[in-house]
């Protein structure tokens, strides 16, 4: 623990340097936003042996150079101090893929990683917190009878808490016939009196994502009238492949046909 502390004092220090030596405004705004966390609370990270990671720009301040054509840089006072707070054993992050959490000041990332990237705290008007400082029961009521909202937390499984699943495998995505739409599911439980339902995400992929919905064991008995309303009602929305297919046959582009440089045709009148 003091070590830890003695790391954060020295780099705040070498951030003060930094902001004392720096004559470029672009990159003294960046020093002043750099932030210090005590670790990670993402799935997947381990915390680095500093127990340290810092947030910012870290990137040189360029401009363009019309007699070079190129970017030449400017200011590089930002990389270089990564170089420093990284030799340190401090792990660096862009500070617009993360949030800290209110309750423990870890981080979590609120931009993907990958297609299979799911967010693991919650991030609401109010408050921000990780997936450690959330109570699930807290977390999960609050996602009850709501069409546009689900569980993405992979960490907290409804089932564990109180829940049995109506329906897995819906799914919503650009490979055609995936219309599945949650609005329209809340829509037909509401129809038959049951409020106490929520949404969970299964599953993201590139194109696609696969969400099931689950009901609260106080309201157990209707089951299978839930299972029922949802086999027999339309749980469809519009099919995403067929607005992005309306899309593109709609959308002003044009192509050049070989034809069109034969006969030397202006392509954009067409
Ligand atoms: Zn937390």
């Amino acid at each position: 623990m003091r070590k830890k502390l003695a790391t954060i004092e020295k780099a705040y220090r070498i951030i003060e340097c930094a902001k004392q030596s720096c004559k470029n405004k672009q990159s003294l705004y960046r020093l002043e936003d750099i932030a210090l966390y005590p670790g990670y609370a993402e799935p997947g990270y381990d915390d680095p042996p500093s127990g340290c990671i810092a947030l910012g720009n870290w990137n040189s301040v360029s401009k363009w150079d019309e007699e070079k054509r190129q970017f030449v840089t400017v200011d590089a006072t930002l990389p270089k101090l990564a170089k420093k707070l990284e030799a340190m054993g401090i792990a660096l992050e862009w500070e617009d893929e993360w949030i800290s959490c209110e309750s423990c000041g870890k981080i979590f990332r609120t931009s993907p990683n990958s297609y299979g990237w799911q967010l693991s705290g919650v991030i609401e008007d109010g408050f921000c917190l990780c997936h450690e400082c959330i109570d699930p029961e807290d977390h999960l009521r609050g996602l009850e009878n709501k069409g546009r909202k689900c569980n993405t937390i992979k960490s907290i499984n409804p089932k564990d808490h109180g829940y049995v699943c109506i329906q897995d495998e819906f799914e919503n995505g650009l490979y055609g016939g995936q219309c599945a739409d949650p609005g329209a599911i809340a829509k037909i439980l509401r129809g038959i009196g049951i409020t106490r339902f929520l949404f969970n995400l299964d599953d993201t992929c590139q194109f696609d994502i696969a969400f099931s919905v689950w009901l609260h064991n106080s309201e157990l008995a209707r089951l299978d009238d839930a299972k029922r309303a949802i086999r027999e009602g339309n749980t469809n929305g519009v099919d995403p492949a067929e607005l992005m297919k309306n899309a593109l046959k709609n959308a002003p582009i044009t192509f050049v046909s070989p034809q069109d440089f034969v006969e030397g045709k202006d392509w954009r009148s067409k």
